[in-house]
């Protein structure tokens, strides 16, 4: 492995590195700083998340524009605003003491703060499409002189939702810039699409065979649509120090498990395109201090996100493709800390899985949630050893005083139970926790539902056919292996209908006499809902 000082950076950024704290070069960064440094081609740059690429592009740039100049030098787009003053960030923090101006340019902030900062001269501006283009057609920037455009996240920059805007701008900067592009993941299509925006190109990849960190332990759980809250709170409360970010696939879905946990009184809030640019950086900055520890996120609005230390990214949604695995674990397990990655399937997604597992290179290994006994056991060691550190470290004068008055009128078991309970509230309640059941699922990957009435109750083929069409949309064809017994029945149906029908009774259970629920595995159990 090659130092700094070997990749040809000068003495001045040498410096600033070591100030920095970054000792030697990450694998990507070896690969790109003296290619970008002294040569002239297109640069196509893929590496693991976490990995630096931002001071792959970042170091070699501070570097070759090492003069403040009339024009605007170089421009980075990000899909994010997020990403846009992180990445500002990083490249301001790598320049040193050079006299270049590296602005963030961004929709939801100020336009006139960004044209005042435009006026004064940028030498280097990191944005999101939609407000440079803005910019653009007020002439407030002008791209028509930089040596240099670079794509993070290149691949989303090239995907569907930026690609117009891309190329828009693309077409208002001059012909004889280098393009650099940067991302963890370049599916072949995008990449189809690059080499179209490009001139003569080198890619300059590092690839252990894995696309994701080896330190980041990855395992699934099997858990129906209906039990994926619960499954969030035990693994959120299993942890003793839980920083993480869940995944949703919508902003709707990011909404509700936000305010569901609220409502539960984790310390948590949502992040999405939909919320206001200033209350997004709030929540941010939020989250990076810790004043909240479970960030729940759409792929787009974290993508790229650098916070330090996140132990786990819960896939709460299983990711839509293989890349969007990639990047949202990259979140955890960043340079060179370990992280975990926990993704929920639902019975019908087990195929779709594989296909990450496939694609994605890696291995993701299934567990069991964990029971609520155990959980409740958990968070009993914690208070003991909580308790018995503050013993350890030294107990507040005033506090013994009082422990001592109190005695003298209580017993002390009650006296230090009442003030666990006043302070534990309802932690240790096992009634806080839901009944989780697993679901049944038959050899044509249909779900067995449990029928509470039979053929005692006058229940025919026909009549259970029709009960199920009444409450979701399925057409006979898709209805499996009913069976009637006398005082119950099962019944099998494709994943989504069967979760329609539950829905459904658990909702309307008490008000006719009809229920159905989850079939159990263990059919030992099925005697119990005998009337
Ligand atoms: P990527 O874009 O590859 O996901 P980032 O550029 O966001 O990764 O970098 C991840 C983290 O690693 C950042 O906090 C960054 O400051 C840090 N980092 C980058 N290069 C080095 C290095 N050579 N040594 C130590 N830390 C580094
Ligand atoms: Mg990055």
């Amino acid at each position: 492995m090659k130092s700094f000082e070997e990749l040809g950076l000068s003495a001045d950024t040498l410096k600033t590195l070591k100030v920095k704290g970054f000792e030697e070069p990450t694998p990507i960064q070896e690969k790109t700083i003296p290619v970008i440094l002294l040569g002239s081609e297109d640069i196509i740059g893929q590496a693991q998340t976490g990995t630096g690429k931002t001071a792959a592009f970042g170091l070699p740039l501070v570097e070759l524009l090492d003069k403040r100049l009339k024009h605007v030098q170089a421009l980075v787009l990000t899909p994010t605003r997020e990403l846009a003053i992180q990445v500002a960030e990083e490249i301001h923090s790598l320049k040193g003491k050079k006299q270049l101006s590296i602005v963030p340019i961004y929709g939801g902030q100020s336009i006139q703060l960004q044209l005042r900062s435009l006026r004064k001269g940028v030498d280097i501006v990191v944005g999101t499409p939609g407000r440079i283009l803005d910019h653009l057609k007020r002439k407030s920037l002008n791209l028509q002189s930089i040596t240099h455009l670079v794509l993070d996240e290149g691949d989303e920059m090239l995907n569907m939702g930026f690609l117009e805007d891309v190329k828009e701008i693309m077409d208002q900067t001059s012909e004889d810039k280098r393009t650099m592009l940067f991302s963890a993941t370049m599916p072949k299509a995008i990449m189809q699409i690059a080499k179209k925006y490009m001139n003569e190109y080198k890619v300059l990849k590092v690839t252990k065979g894995e696309l994701t960190s080896s330190r980041t332990e990855q395992i699934y759980f099997e858990v129906s649509e209906q039990n994926k809250f619960e499954a969030l709170c035990r693994i959120i409360d299993v942890e003793e120090d839980f920083f993480g970010l869940v995944f949703c696939r919508t902003k709707v879905d990011v909404n509700r498990v936000a305010n569901h946990l609220m409502e539960r009184s984790y310390q948590t809030d949502a992040l999405h395109g939909d919320i206001s640019q200033s209350q997004r950086e709030k929540i941010l900055s939020k989250f990076k201090k810790r004043k909240i520890n479970i960030l729940i996120a759409t792929d787009v609005a974290a993508r790229g996100l650098d916070v330090p230390d996140i132990t786990h990214v819960i896939n709460y949604s299983l990711p839509q493709d293989p890349e969007a695995y990639v990047h949202r674990i990259g979140r955890t397990g960043r340079a060179g800390k370990t992280g975990n990655a926990i993704t929920f399937v639902t019975p019908v997604e087990y195929r779709k899985l594989q296909f990450i597992k496939h694609k994605a290179k890696t291995d993701i290994r299934k567990e069991k949630l964990p029971k609520v006994k155990d959980i409740i056991k958990l968070k009993k060691q914690r208070i003991r050893s909580r308790l018995e550190g503050i013993i350890e470290t030294g107990l507040k004068e005033e506090y013994l005083q009082l422990a001592q008055n109190l005695l003298d009128k209580h017993e002390s078991e009650y006296l230090l139970g009442a003030l666990l309970q006043h302070v534990f509230q309802g932690e240790l309640d096992e009634t806080s926790y839901t009944e989780i059941v697993d679901t049944v699922v038959d050899k044509n990957g249909k779900t067995r539902l449990f029928v509470g009435f039979g053929k005692s109750s006058g229940l025919t083929h026909k009549k259970l056919i029709s009960i199920v069409k009444e409450h979701c949309d399925v057409s006979s064809d898709k209805i499996r292996d009913i069976q009637i017994c006398d005082k119950f029945a099962f019944i099998s149906l494709p994943f989504h209908e069967a979760e329609q029908v539950l829905k459904y009774f658990q909702k309307n259970r008490n008000q006719s006499g009809v229920y159905i629920t989850k079939a159990k595995k263990d059919r030992g159990k099925e005697r119990r809902f005998k009337r």
